[in-house]
């Protein structure tokens, strides 16, 4: 045995990721894409089966003193569906693998669950299995979902190409500050039981961080108009760290521009009343789970009039180039901060 130990922490969460990809060889020629996409895709003959999973954890991705085990439920099912929308899939079937301990009553059960089928409802997937076991450590969910793309309309994050638009939906940063204001609300509740929390004015984005929604719509919308992504990934770690995803699977730079980046006022007042700045907020935020895809300007008639579409850069042969140009007309290299999880 040798004496070797490397910190996790020196990899970091992409770069452990890439190492056990590196040591992952596929064998049946069914896997058509493996570790490295938002879903991974199987042939099945006449179409593609995606699969893809997600865990949530008490503690690291979630504080029940203040989300409502609805909200969890429902999230849970969220995030995995954004990723099968992130394919320019159709989510279809999810199972649940729950680990929970004795602090937890049937009730508390009831009501995560009763999240989790209203989110199944909404995106019109079946809850079909699942395993339950004990945890010591408090409650653990782990969701995985399976969805179906036709094989021509399966977008990876490899496929864009020179010249393409970089589009994103919704607007960004706002669960990242909704998150602010949930842990400084808990943190003022402690120091003064009293308090009675004041979030009225925060509904937006606190909604944003506690409720996301899937952008399923998007997907539909965009099969009705008949714009296939040439490349797409959902935004989970925030835009920047999806950016040089979608820059290095596909071998391309990216030029982003500062003006069109989508924030919502609130979250932009928001930042600014906690003294942080939004732009940084939107690039670094995660959690939005918006969709960041790139088009053909052959494409961009065809949706250039979305209310709900921004066209935010484009992209250029340099791979190593990945940049924003700030609203002073400066280039700032795009950094991503991602999270620290260990
Ligand atoms: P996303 O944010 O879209 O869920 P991740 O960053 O979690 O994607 O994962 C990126 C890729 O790495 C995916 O293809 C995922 O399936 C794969 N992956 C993540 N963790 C592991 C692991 N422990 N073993 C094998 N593959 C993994
Ligand atoms: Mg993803």
């Amino acid at each position: 045995m040798s004496n070797n130990r490397t910190e996790i922490a020196q990899l970091g969460e992409f770069g452990l990721i890439d190492r056990i990809s590196s040591h992952t060889t596929l064998q049946n020629t069914t896997s058509v894409k493996g570790i490295g996409d938002d879903a991974a895709v199987i042939d099945l003959g006449h179409e593609n089966l995606l699969v893809t999973t997600d865990m949530l954890l008490e503690g690291p991705h979630f504080d029940l003193s203040y989300v409502p085990l609805q909200h969890l439920g429902y999230k849970a099912v969220a995030v995995n569906v954004s990723d099968i929308a992130a394919m320019n899939g159709k989510p279809q079937q999810i199972v649940i693998g729950l680990a929970l301990s004795n602090r937890f009553s049937v009730e508390a059960i009831d009501a995560l669950y009763e999240g989790i089928q209203a989110a199944c409802k909404n995106y019109k997937v079946d809850l079909v299995g699942g395993d339950t076991t004990a945890s010591s450590s408090g409650l653990i969910i782990s969701i995985t979902a399976l969805g179906r793309a036709a094989k021509e309309k399966t977008v990876l994050r490899s496929g864009a190409k020179k010249n393409d638009i970089l589009c994103v939906t919704g607007d960004l940063g706002a669960a990242f500050m909704g998150l602010q204001v949930l842990e400084r609300e808990k943190q003022e509740f402690l120091i003064n039981q009293q308090m009675q929390p004041n979030l009225e004015k925060y509904e937006y984005i606190v909604g944003r961080q506690l409720k996301p929604e899937a952008r399923m719509d998007l997907i539909y919308e965009l099969e009705e108009k008949g714009v296939v992504p040439t490349s797409m990934i959902d935004v989970s770690d925030g835009l920047a760290s999806e950016i040089l995803h979608l820059s290095k699977s596909s071998n391309l730079g990216v030029k982003l521009f500062e003006d069109k980046v989508p924030i919502d006022s609130l979250t932009y007042d928001t930042a600014l009343e906690f003294k942080l700045d939004p732009i940084t907020v939107a690039l670094s935020g995660g959690e939005d789970y918006e969709l960041l895809f790139t088009i053909s300007p052959s494409d961009f008639e065809k949706i250039k009039n979305h209310p709900d579409i921004h066209f935010i850069g484009h992209l250029h042969e340099n791979a190593k180039q990945n940049v924003m140009i700030s609203k002073q007309g400066t280039v700032v290299p795009i950094t991503a901060q991602g999270w620290k999880h260990f």
